[in-house]
């Protein structure tokens, strides 16, 4: 079905079941740029292209990319999940018009100085969201 055979080969080394929708959704996301995607602007640009696909497959079908480490999560505007195949540690600017997010490079960022973790935690990951509007 698939002429990405990139996808499929992808999706079988993270241990996901091929099924034609995971393949169809799989070539849209992992091409050679990175994205941000919701459920929804996937779910659009799959009605763009003449499709049909419930929004609840591509919702199931992005969380399984999730957790199969092929996407990250990110928070989005309004607390939308963006997921992001930028899997590569990184922070964002998020566009508070228009919910865009845009990578910034981590050798692009410095923390000067943190507070200190609560007793008996460690840090687990920690990224930056600027958030950014147009100037007035
Ligand atoms: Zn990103």
């Amino acid at each position: 079905m698939s002429d990405n055979q990139n996808t499929i080969e992808m999706l079988k080394k993270a241990g996901l079941r091929l099924t034609k929708q995971r393949i169809f959704i799989g070539d849209l996301l992992f091409g050679s740029k990175h994205k941000h995607v919701s459920a929804e602007s996937v779910y659009n640009q799959i009605e763009e292209l003449g499709k049909k696909m419930a929004l609840a497959t591509v919702y199931n079908c992005l969380h399984h990319f999730h957790k199969a480490g092929l996407l990250k999560k990110v928070n989005g505007l309004n607390d939308v999940i963006i997921f992001d195949t930028n899997l590569c540690y990184h922070h964002h600017f998020l566009n508070v018009e228009t919910g865009e997010l845009t990578d910034i490079d981590e050798s692009n960022v410095s923390i000067a100085e943190l507070p200190s973790l609560p007793e008996g935690f460690e840090t687990e990951s920690m990224e930056l969201t600027i958030r950014v509007k147009p100037q007035t």
